[in-house]
């Protein structure tokens, strides 16, 4: 496959996730909640998690929310791939996708649907939207239950 192929196939999966998102609504029961705005382009993403018993691993996690293209398929995409990690695990994912952003790293093949975003590093105004979910989901699994019941993060400051 050409690289011009590859990323036609990365904007068809960002423009499908965004028309047709998988993982919208609220898990039952919500362990965590965490509200993400970014300011730059408006767009707004609240996740919702439900943990397992021990609640270091990761059972579902939702979305809602407005955005553009990008952030609400980053949004998608992440909820997919978190199923079932630890959280230990999902911080790590947390810290790749951000060295992705840089066009510094990529997932491993079993993940590799994330790599749909990395062509977003080359547009620098819209890593914010791709981080978004990331950043949220990062303080949401930073608190401990029932801190995050109103939790809302901003990343205006980055
Ligand atoms: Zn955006």
């Amino acid at each position: 496959m050409t690289l011009g192929n590859l990323r036609d196939l990365y904007q068809q999966v960002i423009l499908e996730r965004y028309k047709k998102p998988r993982n919208k609504g609220k898990t039952d029961p919500v362990h965590r909640f965490q509200r993400g705005h970014n300011p730059s382009c408006g767009d707004t993403i609240e996740l919702t998690v439900q943990l397992n018993e021990a609640r270091d691993q990761i059972q579902d996690v939702k979305f809602e929310g407005e955005g553009c293209a990008i952030a609400i398929a980053s949004a998608d995409l992440m909820a997919e791939a978190l199923r079932g990690k630890r959280i230990d695990e999902a911080l790590e994912m947390v810290q790749r996708f951000q060295t992705m952003m840089k066009g510094e790293a990529e997932f491993p093949p079993e993940l590799r649907k994330l790599n749909a975003l990395g062509g977003v590093a080359q547009f620098p105004v819209r890593i914010k939207c791709a981080n978004l979910t990331w950043h949220t989901l990062k303080a949401a699994l930073e608190v401990t239950d029932g801190v995050a019941a109103n939790g809302f993060i901003s990343n205006e400051t980055e």
